[in-house]
């Protein structure tokens, strides 16, 4: 299918965005890569009246090393991680990459497309919650930065205003001892289920086990799906943390 008639606006600026934003109000929203909203514009599960292309908007496509941090911006793509030398501090963030997508997917999806879409088993909104990441964004009310952990709030659902944007991520500290390990039904598709570890801050983080990335902790209230009992669920959790224990320990 093709989607529904929209109108075009490619802004050049964050406040050129913001603007647009504020003025064409619930009928507009922002495109980046296009890797999810285009699918779901086809599918017609989304039907904006107007769609702001960001990607042109300047600097926003920067990964910046700013002492124990790393900042990266909305714009950045999946690809670009993948190839840059982020050295062994925050290497694993490129090596997550290869579990999002294929390559033409990568080249053209962004760090902060994939963190507004919010899917619970995307390998950026692993990324963000095990790391203990700050989601950054602007609006009329200027710029804040929420945690991970309160930016992800349900199913596809985040603490985003619909009249903000998110500029960039910021890493805090270093994560030289962090993998991350998934187990998808074929090479390419979103995880049943993936395991993130980081062994210095004694964290771990699930994706495909409830409607948000989920810090390991208490007890796991897993439920059967079609194809997917609760209990074969459980075992690739343990599976594949243990994997990336592993995987981890080994760097
Ligand atoms: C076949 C296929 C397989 C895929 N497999 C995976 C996978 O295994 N793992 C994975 O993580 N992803 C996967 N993806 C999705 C891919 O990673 C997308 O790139 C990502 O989800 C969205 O990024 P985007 O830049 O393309 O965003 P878009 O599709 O342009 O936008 C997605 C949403 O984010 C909003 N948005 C975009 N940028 C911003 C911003 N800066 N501020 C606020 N809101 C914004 C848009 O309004 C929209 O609601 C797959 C996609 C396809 C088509």
């Amino acid at each position: 299918m093709k989607p529904a008639a929209f109108t075009y606006h490619r802004p050049g600026s964050v406040i050129g965005a913001l603007d647009l934003l504020e003025e064409l109000g619930d009928g507009a929203k922002l495109i980046a890569g296009g890797q999810s909203l285009v699918a779901m514009m086809n599918f017609r599960l989304a039907r904006p009246e107007h769609l702001i292309d960001i990607r042109k908007v300047p600097g926003l496509d920067q990964i910046v090393r700013d002492g124990d941090r790393l900042r990266i911006g909305a714009l950045v793509t999946h690809h670009a991680v993948e190839t840059a030398d982020l050295g062994p501090d925050f290497a694993v963030l490129s090596r997550t990459m290869r579990w999002v997508g294929h390559l033409p997917i990568r080249t053209r999806g962004t760090v902060g497309g994939s963190i507004a879409h919010a899917d619970a088993t995307a390998e950026w909104c692993l990324l963000a919650v095990l790391l203990e990441a700050l989601i950054v964004v602007e609006g009329p009310a200027g710029r804040r930065e929420i945690p991970a952990e309160e930016f992800f709030v349900g199913v596809f659902t985040t603490a985003l205003e619909p009249d903000e944007l998110i500029v960039e991520v910021i890493f805090p500290r270093p994560a030289p001892r962090a993998a991350l390990t998934e187990f998808a039904e074929r090479q390419g598709d979103f995880a049943i289920v993936a395991a993130a570890v980081d062994l210095d801050a004694d964290r771990v983080v699930l994706g495909g086990v409830g409607p948000t990335p989920v810090v390991a902790g208490g007890e796991l209230e897993l439920r059967d799906a079609p194809g997917v009992s609760a209990h074969y669920r459980r075992g690739l959790v343990n599976t594949l943390v243990e994997r990336a224990r592993e995987e981890a320990a080994a760097l």
